[in-house]
């Protein structure tokens, strides 16, 4: 039998500026479904990338007075220096300035224009430079773009069409035959909405542009910036291009896991291009939320953009990543603010989570020598049925990419095992010799709790968890083997704090 597989992806970046939270939220998320499904044992592909064929990039470049491939590469730096920062565990990077990007587009289009969907026809109107899109009068407010607050160029020229339009029926009926396909459902709503208002056919190049790829059929025009962006999620399968069987392997995609703002090009055009190519759907297309900070969203003007590196930097990345999923439920828009995170942190991780650990391992290293004798649970054993129920809570989630419902489902038994010791009182236990057996059965139940947290929190705080694992002498333990049906313990000693409380002022932290 073949293993089990997992393709997932996230949206490519322009990079016309730095990577923000926002964006560091859709790839931190899509890092922990990657990590989850390979704790289940998925062979799993993760890609990720930056878009670099854009007028915006080409722009950002002449004005550093560079060519836009220099530019590219400097910018390459900071994007995957910000994601190691972050933990960001992609299994390949794609720039779509790549040899093996331009090939998989010049196949695409290639295979699409030979079904006889691309045809040439004239554009006149209006084009958003900064969006990289076509505007329509009706969608301007006061003129201008309502998103980036610019006019629009006014655009005629000679363009090669898509014909977006013969595809509503087929999409609809996709749409409704698969219905995990558009995710969450209100996405979907919405995707549904745009379709049955009726879809025109799109242009798919742009003359007189030097900067993108070459159409196949006519080298006087490059293929749209969008059109060439999409391709990215089988580019990076090696598409039309070497025999590497990636492609064969891992394609169609689980998630693209992409912005709430682009689902009109993940949800419609994308499949419609791979349909008109003959090219199996990606399974699903799950569109986040987005983080505004202290109620306003977080904008260049407003001069209210976080740096996750410098977050990271404070919090410490595997902290940061829990806050960030903990807080904003991946599916909805959510606000934080730098106190909110900090009591969070010091809330969950520091008192919860942080003492969990310190006390249990302790006590264990102070009442029983660091060592306690493996014994089988059985039934009676309360705290370890909270474990249990807390992680069918995990996994049902899990699997759903709701990270936030997820972690409180699990956040039950840390809990319910921090009263536990209370209820227990092991300093009490331990000054009665004849009360030892208890003493050990209270300790085995709080270590089970530890070592599932290990494992299933590893995916949000990868170095974190291996540390504490360390700590508990374990390795190897999978998602399957939870709840551990016996524990003991061996040579435990005193650890260092996992969480150190942040005692500094909220106020203060960004303060340079
Ligand atoms: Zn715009």
């Amino acid at each position: 039998m073949s293993k089990k597989r997992f393709y997932i992806t996230t949206a490519i970046d322009y990079v016309n500026q730095k990577p923000h939270l926002g964006t560091a939220y859709e790839k931190i998320g899509a890092d922990c479904m990657a990590r989850y499904k390979r704790l289940c044992g998925f062979e799993t592909h993760f890609v990720m990338g930056n878009d670099e064929h854009s007028t915006n990039v080409e722009r950002e470049a002449r004005k550093r007075d560079m060519e836009p491939l220099d530019y590219c590469r400097i910018m390459s730096e900071e994007f995957t220096g910000t994601w190691k920062k972050l933990n960001i565990s992609y299994d390949d990077f794609i720039h779509t300035t790549e040899k093996r990007h331009e090939k998989a587009v010049s196949c695409l289009f290639t295979r699409i224009h030979e079904n006889g969907y691309i045809y040439k026809g004239k554009y006149e109107g209006l084009y958003c430079e900064s969006c990289e899109e076509f505007i329509s009068e009706k969608d301007l407010v006061d003129g201008l773009c309502p998103s980036h607050k610019q006019a629009p160029k006014s655009i005629s020229e000679e363009n090669y069409f898509f014909a977006l339009s013969k595809f509503e029926k087929p999409l609809l009926d996709h749409i409704e035959k698969n219905p995990g396909f558009i995710r969450p459902k209100t996405r979907a709503n919405e995707v549904l909405n745009v379709i049955k208002s009726g879809l025109h056919d799109v242009s798919i190049s742009r003359a007189g542009v030097a900067w993108g790829i070459p159409l196949p059929i006519d080298p006087g025009h490059v293929v749209y910036v969008w059109f060439d962006a999409l391709t990215n999620y089988i580019s990076a399968l090696d598409y039309g291009g070497e025999e590497s069987g990636a492609f064969e392997k891992y394609w169609p995609a689980d998630f693209h896991v992409i912005g709430k703002d682009i689902t009109r090009f993940h949800c419609v055009i994308w499949p419609s291009m791979l349909m008109a190519a003959g090219v199996e759907l990606p399974k699903s297309v799950f569109a986040h939320g987005f983080i505004s900070l202290a109620g306003e969203k977080m904008s260049k003007s407003r001069g209210n953009i976080l740096d996750p590196a410098k977050m990271a930097a404070v919090f410490g990345a595997d902290p940061l990543r829990y806050l960030l999923m903990r807080e904003v439920p991946f599916d909805k828009d959510g606000d934080i603010s730098v106190d909110i995170l900090v009591n969070r942190y010091n809330a969950d991780l520091a008192n919860e989570l942080g003492n969990l650990s310190s006390r249990t391992l302790a006590m264990i290293s102070k009442y029983l020598g660091g060592n306690i004798d493996e014994a089988p649970f059985d039934s009676r054993n309360d705290l370890y049925e909270d474990l249990a129920t807390a992680l069918d809570g995990y996994r049902e989630n899990m699997e759903n990419l709701e990270f936030s419902r997820a972690l409180g489902a699990f956040w039950t038994v840390i809990q319910r095992a921090n009263r536990y010791i209370e209820e227990k009182s092991p300093w009490v236990l331990a000054k009665d010799e004849s009360k030892k057996e208890e003493l050990k059965a209270v300790f085995r139940e709080l270590l089970a709790v530890l070592r599932s947290s290990a494992v299933v929190l590893s995916p949000f705080m990868p170095e974190r968890m291996k540390e504490l694992s360390g700590q508990l002498g374990q390795d190897g333990l999978s998602l399957d083997d939870l709840p551990p049906k016996s524990c003991a313990a061996v040579k435990i000693s005193q650890p260092s704090p996992l969480f150190p409380r942040i005692q500094e002022d909220p106020e203060d932290i960004f303060k340079d």
